[in-house]
């Protein structure tokens, strides 16, 4: 049976010294005592009130604070120092039992047995010394010795209990002011306290028992405002420092704040995080933008003031401003070392990255330079005015940052010239990355309502040399482009709403369909068409680009329409083979959800004629607000034997709303949340997964890239794979074959 753990955590913070000094301060109360025949001291009104102010004294007598917390010169022993001078030691062994339980009381258990244990000893001998002095100067010179030795006492046994070697932490964070105030404290509390105790020795009546505990009182008040003077000079020390600090170090500012606030209010604990605190004794201060300041009291430490608030405020004002500076750095440094259009590093900025790339050479292993120069873009400029030049720019500086491999470095050397430098072991590796940068800078895009494309040429350089400068090997580059230069063709450019007028009389549009194979069988359920564009003039085309161009022109439509004949022409011929319904997934916009649709009415006479099986699937980040039209579009569908699904779940805003608005057929998981290998990664797709399947409905895992993926998908509830792993995009002729051949997915 395990033993209950706040006992256990008792025995823990009890060391065996401080069990060695409790028997001390047990034995001092059991001999005094017993030399006196356990008689009680001499009741009166001044004695009773004397003794009971000690247990506040203790609780706010705390005026010096060391770091371990250690030394606290508690006005207390002023008490016992007034009745034990003159009198046998009679008051000794109560008021050590009254010290005793205070500390045992009041404070953290574990470790005030040894505190309370020190101050008791302490007390003895202070009483012990200061008694055997004659005294010329009554009751001052007695008082200081008291002091003198009580305080000498309390820090030697201090440092006996956390041993020699952290002295630091006994005496570690004293500031003089505070030890000097608190030695003047104990002094003047031992005379105002004898004196009065004389007074009432010699006036025994109510009256002066009264005074006595007024006085008492007052000086109790004294120290609690001594004690929050001290705070606030302590606050304005830490806030003058953390005010000459700044600002402070960009990656430490919430290290920075914690330290101070920890330093200004004296906290057991001070952390920025991002909810506010809600235990007991913890202040929460809220950071601009970053959470919470959140510090926690000293357990048994006077409670947090307005005034302590306002100080961290204070500080929370400072890091907020030293936040403000840093991301001003970072923004001017990022100005300095990346170009603005394109997000490419800079020359000045490359030409450093790449020193350490020089040494790398040698061997196999060869340094290669591409030197690219797009053609004509100053005919361009003219002809199109600067920010579509510009649009051109930034979208290759786009496609060259996230379609090259990483180590790969490159810049934006000037005007329209770019240079990328890599360090590869062959050939076929510098060829390899010749063509992927061409295809890149080569690739088709929207620019405005022209689809657009721009070509470069290249100069490729290569080093094994590790005396060739890196300089040489840039200006070889340079030299082959500008060789290569004149040969290449120019910019193209045509009105988008052209260029697919043209795809669909030229019938330009293909279709490849994708297949969608059950988690648990591997069996073939559905395919996907995907549209496939080879254009005369720009060669192939994104289909991105493709739909968005379409859109834009009002054609999308008669695009659909296309794509879904071929496609329902080609799940004809798959069913055929394989003797069953395979479902037909066809693409469409958001926009294009509409009841007045001839597109969709041509899709229902479709089905209804060939008696396919089609599902239309809309992108979650296309979604807007759905209607009653959409409403009634969806039912019409439905009736007509049509289904509607989510595509790209979780790559928009994951819209829960969205699940609640039409009974879906199918909802796709975004590749993104599917293709992940982090554990929380993993976590979400369970947890995505779980939760479409609690509501109801079919769910498809989408982009699963591996095998990995594959058989994490699978046992996380999905019905549907889709993804490299199972089958890249597939003409219809090679979906047969692979039928035919009886290849599994
Ligand atoms: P989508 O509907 O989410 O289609 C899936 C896309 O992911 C396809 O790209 C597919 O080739 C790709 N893909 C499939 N498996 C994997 C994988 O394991 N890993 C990765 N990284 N990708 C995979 P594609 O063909 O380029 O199509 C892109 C998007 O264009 C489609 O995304 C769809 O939104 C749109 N689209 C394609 N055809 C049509 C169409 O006929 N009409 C409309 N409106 N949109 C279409
Ligand atoms: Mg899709
Ligand atoms: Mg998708």
């Amino acid at each position: 049976m395990s033993e209950p753990s706040g006992r256990r955590a008792l025995r823990r913070s009890v060391s065996a010294l401080d069990v060695g000094l409790l028997v001390a301060a047990l034995a001092v109360i059991v001999g005094t005592a017993a030399k006196h025949d356990f008689s009680l001291p001499d009741w009166n009104t001044f004695s009773i009130v004397a003794l009971a102010s000690v247990p506040v004294l203790i609780r706010y007598g705390m005026v010096i604070e060391s770091a371990a917390g250690a030394l606290r010169a508690s006005t207390a022993p002023a008490v016992l120092f007034a009745y034990d001078l003159d009198h046998p030691l009679v008051f000794l062994p109560v008021w050590a039992v009254v010290v005793l339980l205070s500390h045992l009381v009041l404070f953290d258990t574990g470790r005030s047995i040894g505190r309370g244990s020190i101050e008791v000893l302490g007390g003895a001998t202070m009483v012990a010394v200061s008694r055997s002095i004659d005294t010329v100067l009554w009751p001052v010179d007695r008082a200081v010795t008291a002091a003198v030795v009580y305080t000498l006492t309390l820090v030697t046994l201090e440092l006996l209990r956390v041993g020699v070697r952290h002295i630091d932490r006994v005496v570690g964070g004293v500031r003089r002011a505070d030890a000097g105030l608190a030695f003047g404290g104990l002094v003047l509390a031992c005379c105002v306290v004898a004196m009065l105790r004389e007074a009432y020795t010699h006036d025994p009546h109510l009256i002066t028992g009264l005074l006595g505990a007024a006085c008492l009182a007052t000086f109790v008040v004294g120290q609690i405002l001594l004690a929050r003077l001290q705070a606030s000079v302590r606050g304005v020390d830490a806030l003058a420092a953390a005010g000459q600090a700044m600002p402070w170090p960009a990656d430490q500012i919430e290290n920075t704040l914690a330290g101070f606030a920890r330093s200004a209010i004296r906290a057991q604990d001070a952390r920025t995080q991002p909810s506010s605190g809600s235990g007991p004794g913890q202040l929460s201060i809220a950071l601009h933008e970053h959470g919470y300041l959140v510090v926690e009291r000293v357990r048994g430490d006077l409670p947090f003031t307005r005034a302590d608030a306002r100080l961290l405020s204070a500080l929370a004002g400072l890091s907020d401003t030293s936040r403000a500076h840093a991301l001003k750095e970072e923004q001017l440094r990022h100005q300095a070392t990346t170009d603005d259009l394109t997000g490419l590093p800079t020359y000045p900025h490359f030409r450093q990255r790449v020193e350490r790339l020089g040494n790398a050479r040698g061997g196999q292993r060869r340094i290669v330079v591409v030197f690219l120069d797009l053609d004509g873009l100053e005919p361009l400029d003219t002809e199109l005015g600067h920010l579509d030049t510009d649009l051109v720019l930034s979208a290759l500086g786009t496609r060259l940052r996230t379609g090259l491999p990483e180590n790969v470095e490159m810049c934006r050397f000037g005007g329209d010239e770019f240079i990328l430098l890599t360090v590869l072991d062959s050939d076929a590796a510098v060829e390899e990355l010749d063509a992927r940068v061409r295809s890149l800078v080569e690739e088709p895009q929207a620019i405005g309502d022209q689809v657009m494309q721009v070509s470069a040429s290249l100069g490729v350089a290569a080093s094994r040399d590790p005396h060739e400068l890196i300089d040489a090997v840039i200006r070889r580059a340079e030299s082959a482009m500008r060789a290569a230069r004149d040969a290449r063709p120019r910019v193209q450019a045509e009105a988008q709403s052209e260029v697919i007028a043209r795809l669909l009389s030229d019938d330009g549009f293909a279709v490849v369909l994708q297949p969608l194979v059950a988690a648990k069988s591997g069996e073939l359920e559905a395919v996907e068409a995907l549209v496939r564009v080879e254009d005369q003039v720009f060669g192939r085309l994104s289909p991105v680009l493709v739909v968005g161009s379409a859109q834009r022109s009002s054609l999308l439509d008669e695009v659909t329409e296309v794509v879904a004949r071929r496609a329902i022409d080609a799940v004809r011929q798959v069913e055929a083979l394989v003797g069953r319904r395979i479902t037909l997934l066809v693409n469409i916009e958001f926009a294009q959800l509409r009841s007045d649709s001839g597109l969709l009415a041509t899709l229902r006479e479709l089905v209804r004629i060939h008696g396919i099986e089609l599902v239309l699937e809309v992108s979650e980040r296309a979604f807007e607000d759905w209607t009653d039209d959409h409403r009634a579009t969806a039912e019409e569908l439905r009736d007509a034997g049509i289904g509607l699904a989510i595509d790209d779940y979780g790559a928009g805003y994951a819209t829960y709303s969205l699940l609640t608005q039409w009974p879906w057929d199918l909802v796709k998981i975004d590749r993104d949340i599917v293709a992940t290998d982090t554990p929380a990664g993993r976590r979400l797709l369970v947890h995505v997964t779980d939760l479409l399947v609690d509501l109801g409905f079919p769910v498809v895992a989408e982009g699963v890239e591996d095998a990995e993926q594959r058989a994490f998908a699978s046992g996380s509830g999905v019905w549907l794979l889709q993804g490299w792993a199972v089958a890249r995009p597939l003409t219809s002729e090679a979906l047969l074959e692979r039928l035919r051949a009886g290849t599994s997915f």
